[in-house]
């Protein structure tokens, strides 16, 4: 039997505390609402959950399994730290039999060398209670140590497992130790955006980010059927699925673009053929957004990465666009982009190798620095309007 499976029936909570939330004065309560359900639909899979509601805290009541409850909820965007954890009321008394109960558990767990650096850290919510929080300290530990004297040491200032006590008005949390959470805001409380997904490594890592600040993100994939397999459009789904792990609904819409990557192929200046490709799907993208609500598109862009996501390129493709474009990778270097998709474990799968849409017709020498009125002057001489109504009108879209 696992530690996780003796946890049927748990009696055990999780202690969910979240920073930045608190500071967002009369949201706050879309705030917490928005946190409680990511957390209720996160935990899902494991357990149903009930999530109370406190002054800055919030506790998740798992059915069962509060281990894995926790495991999973460090992945929901808007929390600080959490705890597994135990409640009862405030004296002394009962503060300490929990303390006995967490304690013996985390060493149980413990693998490492011994004695542990270790404290108790208190902290009152409750101003009135009649002991004050080192006072609560000193109490705990004398009870608590002796009886572990050749596992713990204390180190006030070093300790690697620590008591943590919560008193509050009416009751205590008593546990050991904290996970610290991704940070971040909930998704959804800042509203949608629209995130063009290619099957690169970039576009993902920005997605995830821009659902870090709060966005519910909405994915635009344009595809180049024939000339590109089945394949890359399973590699987004893929790619969907495994962000689902931080926004577990998303929308994904399918748009053909060969036709209106051939009419650019055929009748626009060559080198011109990327700037023009992507300030396609921006307006296209910008469509979507007004259809499902968005406020905001995201790329995967970085700036000097390739030949299109230069200055005035970036400027070209960016003008295209009728809402802000959030680059959330505009700084980063490749290597710092690969390590973060590599933890999101999107890495892998913008690995497999299958093309994307925009290495169709790929010019052989494209402009570095590409001029606004020439891409507008390119543009008429195909009938744009007509064929991204008609990509528009025959896109595929998908809830992952
Ligand atoms: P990525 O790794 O995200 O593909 P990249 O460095 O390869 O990025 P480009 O291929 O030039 O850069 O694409 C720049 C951005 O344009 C991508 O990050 C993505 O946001 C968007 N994009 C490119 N191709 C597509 C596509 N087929 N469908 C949707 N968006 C795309
Ligand atoms: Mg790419």
């Amino acid at each position: 039997m696992t530690v996780d499976d003796a946890d049927e029936g748990d009696e055990r909570l999780v202690l969910v505390r979240y920073g930045e939330l608190a500071i967002k004065g009369k949201n706050r309560s879309e705030f917490e609402k928005a946190l409680a359900r990511n957390i209720v639909s996160a935990a899902a899979a494991i357990s149903p959950v009930e999530v109370e509601r406190l002054r800055g805290r919030m506790v998740v009541h798992p059915k069962r399994r509060a281990e894995r409850v926790a495991r999973r909820l460090v992945d929901v965007f808007g929390i600080a730290s959490l705890s597994v954890a135990r409640r009862c009321s405030n004296d002394v008394d009962s503060i300490a039999e929990l303390a006995e109960r967490e304690l013996t558990r985390a060493l149980d767990e413990h693998t490492g060398p011994t004695p542990i650096p270790f404290r108790v850290r208190t902290r009152r919510s409750d101003k009135r209670h009649p002991l004050t929080s080192t006072e609560i300290d000193k109490l705990i530990a004398d009870r608590v140590l002796p009886a572990r004297a050749d596992r713990l040491r204390v180190d006030l200032d070093h300790a690697e497992l620590v008591l943590g006590i919560e008193v509050r008005e009416r009751d205590a949390f008593v546990f050991a130790g904290r996970e610290r959470g991704l940070g971040g805001l909930p998704v959804g409380t800042l509203g949608k955006a629209v995130c063009l997904l290619s099957g690169g490594i970039d576009s993902p890592v920005a997605a995830w980010m821009a659902m870090k600040r709060g966005c519910d993100v909405v994915f635009a994939s344009f595809h180049s059927a024939p000339y590109i397999g089945e394949g890359s459009r399973r590699k987004i789904v893929q790619l969907v699925k495994r962000l689902g792990r931080w926004q577990p609904r998303s929308r994904v819409a399918s748009i053909p673009f060969t036709a209106i990557q051939e009419a650019i192929r055929d009748s626009c200046p060559e080198g011109y053929r990327t700037v023009l490709y992507r300030r396609s799907m921006q307006r296209l993208a910008t469509e979507l957004a007004g259809r499902e609500g968005a406020g905001c598109l995201v790329t995967g862009e970085s700036l000097g990465q390739v030949a299109s996501q230069t200055m005035e390129n970036l400027t070209c493709i960016g003008a295209a666009a009728k809402l802000p474009v959030l680059r959330p990778l505009i700084c980063f270097d490749k290597q710092e982009t690969i390590d973060i998709a590599r933890r999101l474990g999107t890495f892998e799968i913008s690995n497999l190798p299958e093309p994307d849409c925009c290495t169709v017709f790929l010019p052989a020498r494209p402009v570095i620095r590409g001029v606004l009125s020439r891409c507008l002057d390119a543009e008429a001489r195909i009938p744009l309007t007509e064929l991204e109504a008609n990509a528009f009108e025959h896109m595929e879209v998908t809830d992952v």
